[in-house]
């Protein structure tokens, strides 16, 4: 049954729903997913950004920040440390880095799919649908772009020159590109309510997203945005859950940004809705530097594992063996 706006906003602000929501949001998640909870690896490429979202950290504004972009041979290497470990996705991530050339990519992905039994995932942000293409050609399975609010002024006021059509535009190309696609929102936006937190929720319904990244806002230093509150772990929890309730076949990840928020939160999206969980492999050298916000420093990639394994474990929650494609590419031959 559709979500409607009312409710979704009803469920957003009565103090008492909380408790039902999780119920249901948990129950449908193991109806629809079962026990398994997905692995994906991130690695952070570069940082080097021509974007302007206010609230991030490696904006081009940022002059402070310090830039870096792995070369071939490091992406390689942690490219096999991430297969190594047992993972089934991998996951490149960067800000929107004119240096990272369109060739460059489809080498990196190409060469990862002729080694590894993976799904490659691309999050390189904008790009022109020719671009696109061309990765899928060179064999990327996803993509992960968040329209990061479905509220065109809102979206307008926190990314000045660029442009909400273009987002949309983007997504649109992914679709049809055959992308598994990822979108998703930031909770705790300046300006953002119950009612702007419902158009995003209305879109997760509206779209067949194949995941669904809901994540704080963490106000990070140096951005305008930088003595913001948070936003409460209760309401990211509920954006979550009404993610599941609005998009039951998507896959949903507890946010690593929760870690920042409350390291225990992040486990408990897991009773939520969400069944993925993201693991950062960038070399560390270089992952400090990739400060969107800044992080949970709770050390390396490696008690990330156990802390996560530990807890799953507690869950009686399973990690998966295979890909975890989205749904709608369940039946086609290349399970990517
Ligand atoms: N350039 C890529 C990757 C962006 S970084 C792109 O445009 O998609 C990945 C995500 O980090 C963004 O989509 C945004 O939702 C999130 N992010 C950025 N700054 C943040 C902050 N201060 N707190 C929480 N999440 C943030």
């Amino acid at each position: 049954m559709k979500l409607t706006r009312e409710e979704i906003i009803e469920l957003l602000s009565d103090p008492g729903a909380g408790v039902d929501l999780s119920r249901r949001a948990d129950e449908l998640r193991r109806e629809v997913h079962g026990e398994t909870v997905h692995l994906r690896a991130i690695l952070e490429v570069s940082n080097h950004c021509r974007g302007t979202c206010l609230y991030c950290g490696i904006n081009c504004r940022m002059t402070d920040t310090e830039r870096y972009r792995m070369d071939a041979e490091d992406i390689r290497a942690s490219v096999e440390r991430i297969v190594a470990a047992g993972f089934h996705t991998v996951i490149l991530q960067a800000g929107e880095d004119p240096g990272l050339t369109p060739e460059f990519i489809a080498g990196i992905v190409a060469e990862i799919k002729r080694n590894y039994d993976v799904a490659a995932t691309l999050s390189l942000g904008e790009q022109p649908r020719e671009v696109y293409q061309y990765w899928r050609d060179a064999g990327a399975d996803r993509y992960l772009l968040k329209l990061e609010t479905a509220n065109a002024e809102l979206y307008r006021k926190l990314h000045p020159g660029m442009s909400f059509t273009n987002r949309r535009r983007c997504l649109d190309d992914l679709f049809e590109l055959g992308y598994q696609v990822g979108s998703g929102n930031i909770v705790g936006l300046p300006d953002q309510g119950p009612a702007e937190l419902a158009a995003d929720i209305l879109d997760f319904q509206d779209k067949p997203y194949d995941m669904i990244a809901v994540g704080p806002l963490i106000p990070a230093a140096g951005t305008p945005y930088a003595e913001l509150p948070r936003p409460s772990k209760e309401l990211v929890l509920r954006t979550i859950a009404l993610a599941r309730l609005a998009a039951p076949e998507a896959h949903i990840p507890s946010p690593t940004a929760l870690c920042a928020l409350d390291p225990s939160s992040r486990r408990e999206a897991l009773e939520w809705g969400a069944n993925v969980l993201m693991i950062g492999f960038t070399p560390p050298e270089v992952a400090r530097k990739y400060r969107i916000y800044q992080r949970a420093d709770c050390g390396s990639t490696a008690n990330c594992l156990e802390c996560l394994r530990e807890a799953l474990a507690e869950m009686n929650r399973q990690t998966g063996s295979d890909k975890g494609s989205g749904f709608r590419n369940r039946n086609r031959s290349n399970n990517g």
